[in-house]
């Protein structure tokens, strides 16, 4: 039986310190070089022992809970039976025949959900358990894939299914019509869309180094880059696949341990590796919430390139004492991963706290061109995710030249100015200077939106703007169902007003809007591109 591990972080970096500190009284030239003399650090480590926590097989259980979920697919309960295989997936061994069986009645299942999302899965499913059948068994499952990419719109693939089906059992009644298989045949390749250009270039930008900026007049909510992650992290066991963040509702789990689970068995392939060092050490990581900081500083170690070496780490503005804080980590990480290369691991902990991303649902990642944008309390722009995708979008009009800022966590309306000076010159080592911080707006009872709308003007359209934009704020509700056409309209209004310099001043209405827009565009996601591109 396994056991968890037993040391508490809090206590070994305790420990680590005062050693460290006994040793070296926080010379700045000493810290860095430690790693030449580890005899007194290698005793410490070795009273700690670290177990890896295994995934139980049991194909005898997996069968009898595959059984239950046919019962519920039987009777239509396809998001019960798609978990439920789920589980008995998770029982059975990689590439047997129950696994085989298991995935195949997913797929199913899947099937029957006819979304795209499901379709896709059930697309994966259907692929990955293939193999595992011997081939006269494999035609239903071509017929399966024939239809999932009837559904998808996938004309010419499908017909490629059908084909595969026919061969190996030429007399099925279930097989295709002529006329279906000659439609297809007729079907034609649908050109692709070609994406706009991304408007944006990087620049330098004084003496916060390098900055992004807009090449054109950009609309709110246009995309102006969006990129995948150069490297991520995620916390397990929350139906996020730890290779890419994607949510999956049919997961493949891992070979050996019970914590992580991957979208797809190509997805699995692909961080194999990285996951390997980590694998079963779940527990142990995510026990000293150092879980998403340590494993993304292991995955960018493992890494072939070494790119994410010449990013910012502003390790010489550091002081002393968080030099020993991160060489005390370096060491715990490398100590139970096996790696031995403590000086990188603590260079990747310093550029991963200056540059790290957080997504949604618990996960962290790196996206170097993204990191280029520079902070500003009162931004012009914010960070949409889908999966572990990053999609950049404008939430102001911003003109040509101008340049482009995110907020780093706190923007004027959601935190005091000490504090979120304090906050950033800690992590991210700068003075913001800001309009916001350089005029210090208050951060709260700004004036009212019944103040704009008296101080509005009648004959130029702003009174009939700031009522239309401050109706449709306050009728907004983000419990329902939101749609472009609400989020245009407050578009437009804002956008109008904002060009005539309306707000030269935080009030309510300014901070409402953003605030609105942001929620919008999360909640509409890519859609919105449609209304800009078509
Ligand atoms: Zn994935
Ligand atoms: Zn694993
Ligand atoms: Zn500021």
């Amino acid at each position: 039986m396994a056991k968890y591990a037993t040391i508490k972080y809090d206590e070994f970096i305790k420990k680590t310190l005062l050693h460290l500190k006994a040793k070296y009284d926080g010379e700045m030239y000493e810290v860095r070089h430690i790693s030449r003399d580890l005899n007194t650090l290698d005793e410490l480590l070795k009273e700690i022992k670290v177990y890896k926590m295994k995934r139980r097989i049991d194909e005898e259980k997996a069968m009898r809970q595959r059984q239950r979920g046919n019962e519920y697919l039987a009777h239509k309960k396809h998001t019960t039976a798609i978990k439920i295989y789920s589980e008995a997936l998770a029982l059975s061994n990689r590439g047997s025949l129950e696994w085989s069986y298991c995935l195949a009645n997913r797929a199913a299942a899947l099937y029957s959900l006819k979304t795209e999302k499901e379709l896709l899965q059930a697309k994966e499913d259907s692929l990955a358990c293939l193999f595992g059948f011997p081939v006269p068994s494999r035609a239903k499952i071509f017929r399966r894939l024939g239809h999932i990419c009837l559904h998808l719109d996938e004309k010419l693939t499908a017909l490629e299914y059908f084909k595969k089906a026919i061969e190996i059992e030429p007399e099925n009644s279930k097989n295709p019509s002529e006329s279906l298989l000659e439609e297809l045949k007729n079907a034609e390749i649908a050109p692709a869309v070609v994406p706009p250009s991304e408007p944006f270039k990087i620049d330098e930008a004084g003496k916060k180094g390098k900055g992004m900026y807009a090449t054109r007049a950009i609309r709110i909510g246009e995309k102006i880059l969006s990129r995948e992650p150069y490297e991520i992290s995620v916390t397990p066991g929350r139906g996020v696949c730890s290779g890419c963040a994607k949510k999956t509702g049919a997961p493949y789990p891992c070979d050996s341990c019970p914590d992580d689970i991957f979208c797809t068995e190509d997805c699995y392939a692909k961080n194999f590796a990285a996951h390997q060092i980590i694998c079963g050490l779940a527990n142990v990581l995510y026990h000293h919430s150092i879980g998403k900081l340590g494993v993304l500083a292991i995955k960018l170690l493992l890494r072939e390139d070494s790119e994410w070496i010449n990013m910012v780490a502003n390790n010489l503005k550091r002081s002393n004492l968080e030099h020993l804080q991160f060489e005390a980590l370096a060491y715990y990480i490398c100590y139970f991963t096996g790696i031995r290369n403590h000086k990188k691991m603590l260079r990747a902990l310093f550029i991963i706290t200056c540059n790290g991303i957080e997504m949604s649902d618990n996960s962290m990642g790196l996206y170097p061109d993204i990191s280029c944008i520079n902070h500003s309390c009162n931004p012009n722009v914010d960070f949409i995710f889908s999966g572990s995708t990053c999609t950049v979008r404008a939430i102001k009009p911003i003109a040509r030249n101008e340049q482009i800022f995110v907020d780093y966590g706190n923007n004027f309306a959601t935190l005091d100015k000490p504090s979120r000076q304090n906050k950033l010159l800690a992590q991210y080592f700068f003075d913001c200077d800001c309009e916001a911080c350089d005029e210090d707006w208050k951060h709260k009872n700004f004036t009212t939106m019944a103040d704009d709308f008296h101080r509005a003007d009648e004959d130029s359209g702003e009174k009939r703007r700031v009522k239309n934009l401050i109706h449709d704020l306050e009728a907004l509700d983000f419990d329902q169902e939101v749609t472009f056409p609400m989020f245009d309209d407050i578009r437009d209004n804002f956008a109008w007003l904002y060009q005539r310099n309306f707000f030269k001043q935080p009030t309510d209405l300014y901070v409402k809007s953003l605030s609105s827009i942001r929620k919008l565009l999360k909640r509409l996601g890519n859609t919105v591109d449609n209304f800009y591109y078509t």
